[in-house]
């Protein structure tokens, strides 16, 4: 058996249960997981946001775990290596998608922590092929966070295109990990906030962001690109008013509030707007090392497992500097 904390109903809190520990089927490897991160996604699909989740459900989809056994046939890796479980858990490998090296589009794509258990677990199984070696000696919890927030803003950054006013909406998981990249890559990065939000424009200005403040203010104004982090459509039209022209919004959220319309001419002089999607392996391909290199600090909160309630309330209520992680592994 084994701990886990399960989503059974939406809308209602995870609950702490004893579960069969999960066998590896043919290709997957089974992992005891050392720390998972905790995604703005799982509270989207706990709160019923996002409508097809599995029930019940363990969620978590930034798994860090070592190889305790291999599957029939699967032997890409060995007992006690260090993987990473992203959110892109199974693809079918021959849709539209997939052939043209869009598999974040696949057509009948598995999720992890969604269509699949996930990580919040002290076990979990997944498909080898999309598991990332994690060799290194980052801690395991500063790991985590790399998964998903770190790979969903490279991708972000890099459909973001190329210029030199990088405009960050909302300072999180995803923007406080980019941000470094994006000054090593030679942005000009501005981090926006909540207003009054000090703090938070601090860590901004500690990871390199050049200028830190509130969303709105005319500093952050003329970007060639801005990454839109926080799930409020409001922040599309502002985004786009601070462009200059040829430049890109990124949406990076999967669940955004509505965007309220706006003129035209905000659009005009072939500005931008799209949104991002999941993540290739690929993506992990370029990003991990990447990552390394910068090398990119994570700031995390830890949390135990058995408190992943909390964890997913700090999210909600904005009282998470970084990424919050839960802290599975002995
Ligand atoms: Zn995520
Ligand atoms: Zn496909």
């Amino acid at each position: 058996m084994m701990r886990a904390m399960v989503l059974e109903a939406v809308r209602e809190p995870l609950v702490e249960r004893e579960l069969p520990e999960p066998e590896p089927a043919k290709g997957q490897v089974l992992l005891e997981v050392a720390a998972c991160g905790v995604c703005r996604t799982d509270l989207h699909i706990a709160d019923g946001e996002l409508t097809e989740p599995k029930l019940p459900l363990v969620p978590g989809h930034q798994i860090v775990g070592r190889v305790i056994a291999n599957g029939p046939s699967a032997d890409r890796f060995s007992e006690g290596d260090r993987v990473g479980v992203p959110w892109l858990g199974w693809t079918d490998g021959t849709c539209r998608y997939c052939r043209s090296e869009r598999e974040n589009l696949c057509e009948h794509a598995r999720f992890t922590g969604y269509d699949m258990d996930g990580g919040y677990a002290e076990r979990t199984v997944a498909d080898e092929r999309f598991c990332f070696p994690l060799p290194g000696d980052m801690p395991d919890e500063h790991v985590a966070p790399l998964l998903c927030a770190g790979l969903i803003g490279y991708r972000s950054l890099r459909l973001a295109g190329r210029g030199e006013r990088l405009g960050l909406y909302g300072f999180g998981s995803s923007a406080h990990l980019i941000c470094q990249v994006a000054a090593a890559q030679g942005w000009s990065v501005f981090a926006l906030t909540r207003e009054g939000d000090a703090v938070t424009q601090e860590l901004a200005r500690r990871l390199g962001a050049e200028w830190a403040g509130a969303v709105g203010d005319p500093e952050a104004s003329n970007l060639d690109a801005a990454i839109i982090f926080a799930p409020a459509g409001d922040l599309v039209p502002e985004a786009l008013r601070a462009l200059a022209p040829g430049g890109t919004v990124v949406c990076a959220g999967i669940h955004m509030s509505d965007i309220p319309s706006f003129p035209y001419e905000i659009l005009w002089h072939e500005r931008t707007l799209r949104s991002v999607a999941n993540l290739t392996r690929l993506d992990g391909d370029e990003f991990l090392p990447l990552a390394q290199s910068v090398p990119v600090r994570t700031e995390i909160q830890a949390y135990p497992l058995a408190d992943a309630n909390r964890a997913l309330g700090d999210i909600r209520h904005g009282r998470v500097r970084g990424s919050a992680v839960l802290a599975i592994g002995g």
